[in-house]
């Protein structure tokens, strides 16, 4: 059967606007779907006119090409909030995958629930946190999600995908590997605690609850500190365009470690399973990164992993600097910083 194109398709939108960065040109095709019915027919027809599809949600962690996509940007709205299940425990959550996220959480937290708390402030769509296990201050998606409903383009149905099945990883998961481009994700199942929320372990949040003679803190109390130690380190995207923190956080072996510790001995490093997982933030700092510009780009004066990009300059000029940064990092340490954000081109 013949798909008619996506209600309200546009040609030749600038994605730059729909992303936090505010870099990229403009893309063949642009529709908006808010459901599931929508994500269907517009993969569809875009595979009918043998136009690649990518999934867009609020644009907070996608790099693109100044050259522009010739592809259909498919901008995912899915609305959806609902307790579909509980018991004294705990309670399932259905989310529709364009749910603003810090909504979702402020929403979780006004029932008292717990685990998705310390990653209050997180910009973006729910349908993406899966896609790199979005996390904070010692929690990730991974941990409270039960399941993801997807839209499967390579066999045209519906998909329900479990928690193994998302191959979670630090920051990354099977939707960025093995499965990049498959699903469109359109809700997400998590499964919250009404226990008390885990006391933070973070030294900023605890430093943060101890100032407001805070102890053993609920999940309201873990929201608002979170959003104010985060507020005084990040800046907001709405104001000065940013893709938050650029580079992941080194993970290294305890060789690789000690090795690094000869010559800086107070390198801060965190347990990671068997590795240990170094602060991106300091080995910038340490370069004296923090507040530096170049190609019309700069790293946060308040937080050195966060590339702003306050004059709307392109990807050429921002790959120049990523590029920069990292021969800087490797030269002084022997360390390779990853971009954390993905390079759309
Ligand atoms: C100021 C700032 C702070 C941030 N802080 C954090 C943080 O603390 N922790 C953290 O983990 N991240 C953080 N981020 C990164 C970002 O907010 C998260 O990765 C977020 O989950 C991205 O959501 P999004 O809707 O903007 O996704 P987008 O940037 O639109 O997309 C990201 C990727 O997911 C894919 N995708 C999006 N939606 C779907 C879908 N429905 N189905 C399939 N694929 C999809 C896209 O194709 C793309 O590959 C921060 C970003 C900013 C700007």
């Amino acid at each position: 059967m013949t798909q008619h194109p996506p209600k309200n398709l546009r040609e030749q939108v600038k994605v730059a606007p729909y992303t936090t960065m505010r870099v990229g040109g403009p893309c063949d095709f642009f529709a908006e779907v808010d459901d599931v019915a929508g994500v269907a027919a517009a993969c569809e027809w875009a595979g009918e006119q043998e136009i690649e599809v990518f999934v867009l949600g609020e644009g907070s962690n996608v790099i693109v090409s100044d050259a522009g996509l010739h592809r259909l940007v498919l901008k995912i709205e899915i609305p959806g909030f609902e307790v579909i299940d509980e018991d004294d425990e705990s309670a399932t959550l259905q989310i529709g995958a364009g749910e603003h996220w810090d909504h979702v959480v402020e929403r979780a937290v006004k029932l008292d629930l717990a685990g998705i708390e310390a990653m209050s402030m997180i910009p973006g769509t729910a349908g993406a946190t899966p896609v790199q296990n979005a996390g904070a201050y010692g929690q990730e998606i991974a941990n409270t999600l039960v399941e993801v409903q997807a839209y499967d383009r390579l066999i045209h149905k519906m998909a329900t995908l479990n928690r193994e099945e998302c191959g979670f990883g630090y920051r990354d998961s099977a939707f960025k590997g093995a499965m990049s481009g498959r699903y469109v994700i359109v809700g997400v199942t998590l499964k919250l605690s009404k226990q008390p929320p885990a006391e933070p372990t973070y030294a900023s949040l605890k430093r943060y609850l101890e100032a407001q003679d805070i102890h053993k803190p609920n999940v309201a109390q873990i929201r608002s500190a979170v959003m104010a130690v985060r507020a005084r380190i990040l800046p907001d995207p709405s104001v000065v365009p940013n893709a938050g923190s650029f580079f992941k956080n080194p993970i290294v072996n305890k060789r690789e470690l000690d090795r690094l510790r000869l010559p800086y001995p107070d390198m801060p490093a965190f347990e990671f399973g068997d590795d240990y997982k170094l602060a991106a933030g300091w080995l910038l700092d340490q370069c004296g990164l923090k507040g530096a510009e170049h190609y019309g780009l700069k790293l946060h004066s308040g937080h050195a992993l966060v590339i702003t990009n306050p004059n709307h300059a392109g990807y050429a000029d921002l790959m120049k600097l990523v590029e920069y940064v990292v021969a800087v990092v490797y030269d002084r340490f022997g360390v390779t910083l990853e971009p954390e954000p993905q390079f759309i081109t």
